[in-house]
């Protein structure tokens, strides 16, 4: 009589199933207050999400920024923090784990992702100069400016369409970029800003191929590349999965490749790298390190520790080992698609193919009566959190501000209400509430009308607006 084993089933059917490479240790109560309560605390929040109590959400996709799970190995490395004001012995630990796991020669702590962003603009840029880069990003964007350059969005342009199935929506326009070298001269660039995978174009990923092209165009010009690294190892996924020659190459292998490609790397280590705060700086050249290791001491602390207590490096090191392990990598997407596959199946319309962090509800679709300026990714973002507890962002009009010379609304092409989801938090039955919750307030979207501002700051005013129902 045969016995079934696993290798004997696997030739009767395909496996298809996955799980995540970890068992859950110690748990969080979270709690579900009831629709009543929900409607308060909306209402108390002005109909914005960012102005909710964390206690009063029940499911929380506001971002994956320093929301990740720690291992218990992360959190043994905390009690091994070395607190020396000079020269702890995690920051050595640290150096010489991103050295070994993305390349680079010389390393700077942050206290977050901005710190390094701070150091490397002023560093390079100098006022009038351009920087070029694939889709801008809040902070990045603003630092560059902050030091005088202007940024310049040479992304291909299928980026810009929500429903385009290119499988490298992130890479960088080659000929969009010679026509700027052309026009302002090479001199006139500070470096190019190279993101993998671009967040605001829905965590689309950069192709190796790309990466090896703007290398070599950058070389011809003696131009930079700075990568900013913060979804390094999501977009090296992408990669192994859908380029050819890189389906047997472990994401490690593949992220050390991609970044040989680059000159440096900024991180926020509050998303890949699986911290709740930490950031770091990455560099080559000698002549930038010694800048950028000047200035720490000024803005983020001594140039061993940069805003980041010894504990927090010590499991910042751990994290990036735990990170770059494909089992993680894939678990981590695999969720992110599994939500993204049972709302695709069920008509909902959302940015495709679905990226690495999270899912954007394409607000326009769902809600075409709902003309922009009234709200719609708002909207569906409060009507999510009345019907489950569900928390989201606005990705739309909202976010994008107005235009400082005519002061009207900027209407963006993407008006998107953003799910994101944290690192090795939530579990598949939650990803079953996020999409049902979806469903349901999709079945009601007819009904549902849009939202009045009635309170407007100057500054990114989706974080603090106030909004009414009409
Ligand atoms: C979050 C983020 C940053 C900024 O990092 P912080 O740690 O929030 O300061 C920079 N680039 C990208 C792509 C990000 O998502």
């Amino acid at each position: 009589m045969s016995v079934k084993t696993p290798q004997t089933m696997g030739q009767q059917f395909e496996r298809r199933s996955w799980a995540e490479p970890w068992k859950i240790k110690m748990v969080e109560p979270i709690q579900i207050i009831d629709r009543a309560q929900r409607q308060q605390a909306l209402q108390k929040a002005g109909y914005n999400t960012f102005l909710l109590r964390s206690e009063d959400v029940y499911i929380d996709l506001l971002t994956d920024s320093g929301t990740s799970a720690m291992s218990d190995r992360q959190w043994a490395g905390i009690m091994t923090g070395d607190e020396a004001y000079a020269g702890s012995r995690n920051y050595y630990h640290l150096e010489e784990t991103i050295q070994s796991f993305y390349g680079y020669r010389y390393v700077i702590p942050t206290h977050q992702g901005r710190g390094a962003e701070h150091l490397i603009s002023q560093a390079i840029i100098q006022p009038g100069m351009f920087v070029p880069g694939n889709m801008y990003f809040t902070t990045t964007r603003l630092h560059q400016e902050l030091a005088g350059g202007t940024f310049v969005d040479v992304i291909v342009d299928e980026a810009h369409d929500p429903q385009n199935q290119n499988p490298f929506k992130g890479d960088i326009d080659l000929d969009k970029l010679s026509a700027l070298i052309d026009r302002v001269g090479a001199d006139k660039i500070a470096y190019v800003s190279l993101a993998g995978t671009v967040n605001m174009a829905g965590g689309q990923p950069v192709s190796m191929a790309n990466a090896r092209a703007l290398r070599e165009l950058c070389d011809k010009h003696d131009i930079r590349v700075y990568l900013d690294a913060t979804r390094m190892v999501e977009n090296c996924l992408f990669i192994q999965e859908r380029e050819e020659g890189y389906s047997d190459k472990p994401i490690a292998e593949i992220l050390l490749e991609f970044c040989s490609y680059t000159d440096g790397a900024w991180m926020s280590a509050k998303k890949d790298n699986l911290v709740n705060i930490g950031g770091w700086l990455a560099l080559n050249h000698e002549d930038v390190f010694q800048l950028a290791r000047n200035m720490v001491v000024v803005y983020e602390g001594l140039h061993t520790y940069g805003g980041m207590a010894g504990r927090d490096m010590e499991a910042l090191a751990i994290g990036i080992k735990e990170s770059v392990q494909d089992e993680h990598v894939r678990s981590r997407v695999g969720q992110v698609r599994y939500l993204g596959n049972l709302l695709t199946e069920w008509g909902i319309p959302i940015v495709e193919p679905v990226g690495g962090h999270a899912i954007f509800l394409d607000a326009k679709r769902f809600y075409p009566h709902i003309p922009q300026d009234e709200f719609p990714s708002q909207t569906l973002a409060a009507e999510l959190y009345l019907d489950a507890g569900v928390r989201g962002m606005e990705r739309g009009v909202v976010s994008a501000g107005r235009d400082p010379e005519t002061n009207e609304h900027r209407y963006p092409a993407l008006e998107l209400t953003r799910l994101t989801i944290p690192r090795r938090v939530y579990t598949q039955a939650h990803m079953d509430v996020v999409a049902e919750s979806v469903k349901a307030v999709h079945d009601k979207r007819e009904a549902t009308k849009g939202l009045k501002m009635t309170f407007e700051p100057t500054y990114l005013r989706f974080f603090q607006a106030n909004f009414e129902r009409l």
